[in-house]
């Protein structure tokens, strides 16, 4: 096991995507970057099962197979990785200085790469099915539910986004919301109005997934909040897409988050308005969201890290 310094050129926060793809390109530029990759290494793809759209897989790969590549890639180019959280930075000065358990480390320049996490709905029916039924990612998931009934929960713009994507694939959409209008903005509420695959069920919320994990989900339980009425609606996919929440409490009162948490990034880099601070992958991107986007702005973060220490030598 490597030996963990008290000082880096670069620290990495986060281990999805974006961060393992800025520590392989700051790896390879010799600066032996630190990830620091919390306790659950991964990120989103961790959760999902197969992913079929990263290019250069044609046959498909698991999701957690997918990212311990992306580690072991970096690894072999000389990082190093703590398995652990930060618990607070002072991004105030610089080197700036990160504590993750015990540990004090200085960075010269730091990446932010800690994603988001999906809202879920906290049942324990829902960790237990989730990736056998129950998704939050219909790019990721919806090519699993051809011809087959589903339901997206959530009334806003995701939801009818998700919802109307996954008509491509499945046979019908019920989308499920608590209320009886949708959230979402005018142009997705006319477009999913308008899909004759989609049906709504208004004022309904979910108590329960029905199924396990070697049946797959077989029905989510459902309840109408105007009535009480609870029965069991046959599915064979669920999305929970009641909204993302971006990774950023650590950051908060040093750097700029949008309106909804994200962090902002000047147009077209992942430069924060500290210097030295980057950010890249879902915790500055709120539309795409996607692996092989979040890769690709991790490399843009190892690119903006390089140029920034070579002219603060
Ligand atoms: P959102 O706007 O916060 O909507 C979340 C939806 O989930 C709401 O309808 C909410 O119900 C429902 N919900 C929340 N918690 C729930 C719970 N525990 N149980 C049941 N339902 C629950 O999130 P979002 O749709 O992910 O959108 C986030 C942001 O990204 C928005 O600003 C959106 O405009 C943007 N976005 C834009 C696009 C696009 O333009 N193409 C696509 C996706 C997202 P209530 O309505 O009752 O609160």
């Amino acid at each position: 096991m490597t030996e963990i310094k008290e000082h880096y050129r670069v620290v990495i926060i986060g281990s999805g995507p974006a961060g393992l793809t800025a520590a392989l390109y700051t790896a390879r530029a010799n600066f032996a970057p630190l990830v620091i990759e919390g306790v659950q290494p991964g990120g989103q793809l961790t959760i999902t099962t197969e992913v079929e759209n990263y290019p250069g897989f044609p046959e498909g790969i698991m999701g957690p197979e997918l990212m311990d590549k992306f580690r072991e890639q970096a690894e072999r180019f000389g990082t190093t990785y703590i398995t652990d959280e930060v618990s607070s930075v002072d991004l105030t000065q610089r080197p700036f200085t990160i504590k993750v358990g015990k540990r004090t480390i200085k960075a010269d320049s730091l990446v932010i790469a800690t994603g988001a996490t999906a809202k879920l709905l906290g049942l324990e029916s829902e960790k237990l099915l989730m990736g056998h039924g129950v998704s939050a990612c219909a790019t990721c998931d919806g090519w699993f539910f051809r011809g087959k009934e589903i339901a997206v929960m959530g009334g806003g713009d995701s939801a009818c986004e998700e919802a109307n994507y996954l008509t491509k694939f499945a046979s019908k959409v019920t989308l499920i919301h608590r209320r009886g209008e949708l959230r979402a903005s005018q142009i997705m509420r006319q477009r999913v109005e308008a899909n004759p695959k989609v049906k709504f069920l208004w004022h309904h919320t979910i108590e329960d997934f029905v199924g396990t994990a070697e049946t797959g989900l077989e029905a989510v339980r459902v309840r109408n909040v105007k009535t009480n009425e609870i029965y069991n609606l046959k599915v064979s996919g669920v999305f929970i897409a009641i909204g993302h929440k971006p990774n950023t409490e650590l950051f908060k009162d040093a750097l700029e988050t949008d309106e909804t948490g994200y962090l902002i990034t000047d147009p077209g880099s992942t430069r924060t308005k500290i210097p030295g601070v980057f950010a890249c992958g879902d915790v500055q991107d709120h539309i795409y969201r996607q692996a092989i986007t979040a890769a690709g702005s991790g490399c843009m973060a190892a690119i903006d890290v390089e140029h920034f220490l070579g002219e603060t030598v």
